[in-house]
């Protein structure tokens, strides 16, 4: 079996065949279709969010079920499905208070599978992580049967990838969240992958502005097509006083999908009175955000993080196939870049040079 494998941070993947174990109990073998080409996997390629190493990254993917373990109960051989980078054990406290995303199994065990162990190492006999438990940048993969999520034979496989993380993390996170209603304003911070979603989750809610800001105008010309009304390149305007200025005061909800004090800050100063700031986009780890105390507590203001969804993965990914099916999110447009495995090294210089829309890797 042949991955992309991250040896050092900083460094290309080089593709090397690696031996794989059977599924144990509760396990599947994945025979990988697509693979997104996501920030996070970015985030630890660069050292912003370490990682043990060496590591197969991706996490954000479709595949069909190869082989099953002893056990599984929830998945076939042959069911295609989207895979879930938190495989939530069901059991710990925020499976059963209703946060599976938040497994606190999944997390303790981390890039291991459940029982603690690896199922991938080098000819030399060294251990190989497996990114949020998948590590889709691999032909075959081990994983948790709770990871796989079935889905119907008409989805094509690489809008099924895009389901697994940006559009759950996009979409969900904007109508999973309390108090969210018809008519209100929106502002999206960052449109790579999530804020497109997040853009299209705004549209869902029948928001009646849906602002999006960038650094970038072709990005912004492209955000039109998933349902921003408005866009700001923050490069030449300062954006909390133009949504201000666009929305008597500030949006309603603002979304910062990319993660950093400085588009927190914005997404914060960017909300009306009443107003929530939703922090979805992952920050290099350490970084703190400075947020005026007194404007917090004399406008009432609720600043909230948001993890894949904010709700069960599974329950998303149903939602998400619904509005696919009726043609009421778009996941096909926003595929704009092809690649094989071994070229998943071009795929992230893509990426760093912040190109439109969303490369997937697409398996034989
Ligand atoms: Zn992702
Ligand atoms: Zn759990």
């Amino acid at each position: 079996m042949k991955a992309a494998v991250l040896f050092e941070s900083n460094k290309p993947m080089p593709i090397v065949e690696l031996d794989q174990s059977e599924p144990k109990t509760g396990e599947v073998r994945i025979k990988m279709s697509a693979a997104g080409i996501c920030a996070s996997d970015h985030h630890v390629m660069t050292g912003d969010n370490p990682t043990p190493m060496p590591i197969v990254l991706g996490h954000e993917g479709s595949g069909v079920v190869d082989a099953v373990g002893p056990g599984v109960m929830s998945v076939k051989k042959g069911d295609r499905c989207v895979l879930s980078f938190v495989a939530n054990c069901g059991y710990c406290r925020s499976c059963r208070s209703g946060l599976s995303n938040l497994c606190d199994t999944n997390r303790e065990t981390g890039t291991r599978q459940y029982d603690g162990t690896f199922r991938i190492h080098t000819s030399d006999g060294t251990e190989v992580h497996q990114f949020a438990k998948l590590g889709v940048f691999a032909e075959m993969i081990v994983i948790p049967e709770q990871a796989c999520y079935p889905i119907p034979d008409d989805v094509p496989m690489d809008v099924a990838a895009l389901i697994g993380c940006s559009v759950a993390t996009g979409v969900g996170g904007v109508i999973n969240q309390p108090g969210m209603r018809a008519g209100m304003t929106v502002a999206v911070i960052g449109t790579g992958g999530v804020g497109l979603n997040a853009l299209q989750g705004a549209r869902l809610m029948n928001a009646s502005k849906v602002i999006a800001v960038d650094i970038f105008d072709h990005k912004l010309e492209f955000a039109y097509k998933f349902g921003a009304t408005h866009v700001i390149n923050s490069r030449e305007q300062d954006p909390v006083a133009a949504i201000q200025e666009m929305t008597d005061g500030g949006v309603d909800f603002a979304f910062d999908t990319f993660g950093h004090k400085a588009t927190l800050a914005q997404a914060y100063n960017a909300t009306r009175k009443g107003g929530t700031a939703v922090l979805v986009g992952i920050a290099p780890e350490g970084m703190d955000v400075e947020i005026p105390m007194v404007d917090m507590v004399r406008n009432q203001k609720t600043l909230v993080g948001s993890y894949y969804g904010s709700a069960s993965p599974h329950e998303t990914f149903r939602k998400l196939l619904d509005f696919y099916s009726q043609g009421r999110i778009d996941v096909g447009g926003m595929v704009t870049r092809k690649y094989k495995l071994d070229e998943v090294n071009e795929a992230y210089d893509a990426l760093a040079r912040g190109e439109d829309g969303r490369g997937v890797i697409v398996f034989d």
